[in-house]
C-alpha cells in the first residue's frame, strides 16, 4: 500500500517513520524544505507525493492548511476511493466541509486527531480519536494501529475533532494547575525535584505532570530541561483551546476554566514564545 504523508513536523515525521518501519511505501511532503531535507522519502513536489497513493495522511497545524492540501481540484482529480486520514487538530466545521467534498468524489475520509505527543508518535503508541464512516475506520485500522495503541471511533465526521477539543481542554487546564502548584512550591521553598517525584506517584499524577514538568531539572527529558523546545508548541495549545471555546459556544455549554486557559495561552503564544513548548507558560506564572 502506498501512503502520501503530508506534514513532517514534530508529530508527522515520527508518525511517517512508524509507517515506513512497518513496511509501508511512504511518500512524504512538507512545505518546509528543511523538513523535507531531513528524510530521503520526499519527492520533488506535492503532486508527486500524491501520485499513486492509496491513502493520504495529513498532519498539519490548522484547518486552512488541510484545505490547502485537500483542495476541491485535487480531490476531483485523484482516482476515486482514496482513503483520507486527517490527523491534524482542526475545527469541526472545516472537517465536515472536507468530508462532504471527499464524499462527492467517492473518497473515504476520517478525522483522526491524536494525543500522546512526539514521545507517543515516536513509539507508535498514540491515542486516536476518530470520526467518519465505520467502513472508512475499518479500512484505516491497520495504519492507525501502526501509529497508535488506542483507537476510539466516536461516530460520524467531526466527532473525532469534538473529542480532541474536549481532551485538550483538560490538558490546557491541567497545565495551568501544574504550573501554579510548582510556582507555589517554589514560593514555599520546596525542593522541586522532591515535589515532582512525590506528585508522580500520588493523586496529583497526570500525563501533563509526568511529561511536562514546568520547572527545569526534575525531568531530564521534559522540554523545560531543554530550553522549552517543543514538544507541543504553545501556539498549538492556544489554537486547540480556542477550538474548544468555539465548540462550547456552539453547543451552549459554559466552560469557565477552559475559557480562562484559552485566554492565558492565547496571550502567552503571541510572538516568539508561541514556538516554545506549552509548559513554558510557567515563566509567566512564577512570580519572584
Ligand atoms: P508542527 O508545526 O511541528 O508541524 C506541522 C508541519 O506541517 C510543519 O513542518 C509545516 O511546515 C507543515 N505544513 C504546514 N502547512 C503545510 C502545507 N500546506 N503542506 C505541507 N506541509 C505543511 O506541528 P505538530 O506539533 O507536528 O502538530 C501537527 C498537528 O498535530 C497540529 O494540528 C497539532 O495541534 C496536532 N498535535 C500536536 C501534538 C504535539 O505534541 N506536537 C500532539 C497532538 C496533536
Amino acid at each position: 500500500m502506498r501512503i502520501a504523508f503530508i506534514g513532517l513536523g514534530t508529530m508527522g515525521m515520527p508518525m511517517a517513520q512508524c509507517l515506513r518501519h512497518a513496511g509501508y511505501d511512504v511518500a512524504g511532503w512538507d512545505v518546509t524544505s528543511a523538513a523535507r531535507a531531513r528524510v530521503d522519502f520526499c519527492p520533488d513536489n506535492l503532486e508527486e507525493a500524491l501520485q499513486g497513493a492509496d491513502a493520504i495522511v495529513t498532519m498539519l497545524p490548522a484547518g486552512a492548511d488541510v484545505e490547502a492540501v485537500l483542495t476541491p481540484d485535487r480531490l476531483s482529480t485523484l482516482p476515486e476511493g482514496r482513503l483520507l486520514i486527517d490527523c491534524s487538530t482542526i475545527d469541526v466545521e472545516t472537517t465536515r466541509r472536507l468530508a462532504e467534498l471527499a464524499g462527492e468524489h467517492e473518497h473515504m475520509i476520517l478525522d483522526a486527531p491524536v494525543s500522546g505527543g512526539a514521545e507517543g508518535a515516536g513509539k507508535g503508541v498514540l491515542s486516536f480519536m476518530v470520526g467518519g464512516k465505520a467502513d472508512a475506520f475499518e479500512r484505516a485500522r491497520p495504519l492507525l494501529e501502526v501509529m497508535g495503541s488506542k483507537l476510539a471511533h466516536f461516530g460520524p465526521s467531526g466527532t473525532g475533532q469534538a473529542a480532541k477539543a474536549c481532551h485538550n481542554m483538560i490538558c490546557g487546564i491541567t497545565a495551568l494547575g501544574v504550573c501554579e502548584a510548582f510556582a507555589l512550591a517554589d514560593g514555599l521553598g520546596l525542593d522541586p525535584d522532591k515535589f515532582f517525584k512525590l506528585c508522580r506517584g500520588a493523586a496529583a499524577q497526570s500525563w501533563v505532570l509526568e511529561n511536562r514538568c514546568p520547572v527545569p531539572g526534575p525531568a531530564a527529558d521534559a522540554p523545560s530541561s531543554n530550553g522549552y523546545a517543543p514538544g507541543f508548541a504553545a501556539r498549538l495549545m492556544a489554537k486547540d483551546l480556542g477550538l474548544a471555546q468555539e465548540a462550547a459556544q456552539a453547543c451552549g455549554q459554559e466552560t469557565p476554566f477552559g475559557a480562562q486557559a484559552a485566554e492565558r495561552f492565547a496571550a502567552f503564544a503571541q510572538g516568539d514564545d508561541g514556538n516554545l513548548d506549552f509548559s513554558a507558560i510557567y515563566k509567566t506564572i512564577l512570580k519572584r
